[in-house]
């Protein structure tokens, strides 16, 4: 691994931070309110810039290019997300169908009409959601109840073509904006746990669909239920083997470890910019000593989080699919997201109980976040399983118990 650039390198970062400084959107033409995620001119402005990019070839950098990508590398993927993060151009609707789930549907379904629909996310123009977690199977991802069964009187297949699905999701983000979702089902309950699953993709407005809003602490409407009551999908909407579903629900978690383990948010450099403008005891808080060191240490951990999303890209640069370092990257940042937002908010003392983006310090982007944070502890995988998978899969220790991976599903207590 080799963290300096090379001449190439250094020469694409030059040429897209010129073009982002000439293209990206004026965001302070939008109110503060209206910088916030979710709000819809927010949502709006994100969507002509993922246009954009992928009109001038910076969307997607490393897919392919009949699937709206630019046929380019990993690394120059990378160099234009750091610069578009530099540039504040942070924008999460796309994250997770571009980062986590049109990577598992290019991967396990070759069907042309399922296929079809990854372009037109490239462009910005369809938004995706995940519909995995359900009230009882979060941490236990193969746990799912929710059920798909084929209809035995459509089509011309054994066992009929369609599918109808029942059952409840829960936890999901931007379902409410969402235009498809992926979906995992149990197809077998009379096969171990992990073995039965079989994941669909669907469009959200397919009749039995229903999206009910979770109302945020920190004021958004980021999360949902989604319940479906009789939802009939063609088997073409299949993503993978029937009952080969874990395989794919694995490429989509490692994606989104590694999606969510390189970073984004506030970080150092917004502290610092909120300590030089905050007064202390005798001068801004910058001046405090104890808060100087605090962000040294910070610093310190900034990079080893940057650092090791490198060694992510070096290996995914070479081929390889994300690994366990993901669920370290995840683990490091979400803590110190949550850590950099309570140093934010002491500095800020009683000033911190403003949320107000009209009249809080840098429109109340800490305040925002202190009550958002919280969440990104457990969204991805909880700090607990990242430490799981890391004792297991990085230190070689011994694997945490497992009673139900051999029993059929049907017959796993349930509680009731
Ligand atoms: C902000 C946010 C966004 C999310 N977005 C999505 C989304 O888009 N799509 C989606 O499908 N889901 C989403 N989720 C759901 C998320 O994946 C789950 O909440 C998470 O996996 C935890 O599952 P759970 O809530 O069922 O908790 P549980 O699994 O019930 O866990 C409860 C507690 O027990 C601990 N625990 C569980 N098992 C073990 C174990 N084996 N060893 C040690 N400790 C254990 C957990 O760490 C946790 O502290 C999101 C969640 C959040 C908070």
């Amino acid at each position: 691994m080799n963290f300096d650039e090379s001449p190439e390198e250094a020469a694409y970062r030059a040429k897209v931070r010129t073009w982002i400084a000439a293209n990206a959107p004026d965001l302070s033409v939008l109110s503060p309110t209206e910088q916030r995620q979710w709000h819809p001119r927010h949502k709006e402005v994100a969507r002509l810039w993922q246009t954009a990019k992928a009109d001038a070839g910076y969307a997607c950098i490393s897919w392919p290019k009949a699937w709206g990508g630019a046929d380019g590398t990993a690394i120059e993927e990378a160099v234009f997300g750091q610069e578009e993060t530099r540039a504040g151009m942070q924008f999460n609707y796309f994250r997770t169908g571009l980062d986590m789930l049109l990577p598992a549907l290019m991967e396990h379904n070759k069907d042309e009409a399922s296929l079809a629909r990854v372009p037109p996310a490239v462009r910005g123009e369809e938004i995706w959601c995940q519909l995995f977690s359900e009230p009882a199977s979060g941490s236990d991802s193969a746990g799912v109840r929710c059920a798909a069964v084929r209809d035995p009187g459509s089509g011309s297949g054994a066992g009929g073509d369609d599918w109808v699905i029942n059952g409840q999701k829960v936890w999901n983000s931007g379902a409410q904006i969402a235009d498809y979702g992926m979906l995992v089902a149990r197809t077998n309950p009379d096969v171990p746990k992990h073995k039965g699953l079989t994941v669909f993709w669907l469009d959200m407005k397919t009749p039995g669909v229903e999206v009910r809003p979770i109302r945020m602490m920190s004021g958004d409407n980021e999360l949902n239920e989604v319940f479906l009551t009789d939802v009939r999908l063609p088997d073409s909407q299949r993503v993978g083997e029937e009952g080969g579903g874990w395989k794919v629900i694995i490429t989509t978690l490692m994606n989104e470890r590694a999606s969510l383990g390189s970073g984004t948010g506030l970080n150092w450099r917004d502290i610092l910019d909120l300590a030089r403008e905050t007064p202390s005891f005798d001068g801004p808080a910058l001046d405090d000593p104890a808060f100087r060191e605090w962000l040294a240490d910070l610093y310190v951990d900034a990079e080893a989080i940057r650092l090791l999303s490198f060694r992510t890209l070096t290996s995914l640069s070479k081929g390889a699919t994300p690994g366990p370092e993901g669920s370290a990257g995840k683990l490091l940042w979400s803590n110190l997201a949550q850590t950099l937002t309570d140093k934010a908010l002491d500095i800020l003392d009683h000033q911190g109980l403003l949320d107000d983006p009209d009249e809080a310090a840098m429109n109340g982007a800490f305040q925002h976040r202190f009550l958002w944070a919280p969440g990104l502890r457990l969204g991805g995988g909880t700090d607990e399983i990242m430490k799981n998978i890391i004792a297991e899969r990085v230190l070689g220790l011994p694997g945490d118990i497992r009673v139900d991976k051999t029993v059929p599903f049907r017959e796993i207590p349930t509680g009731r």
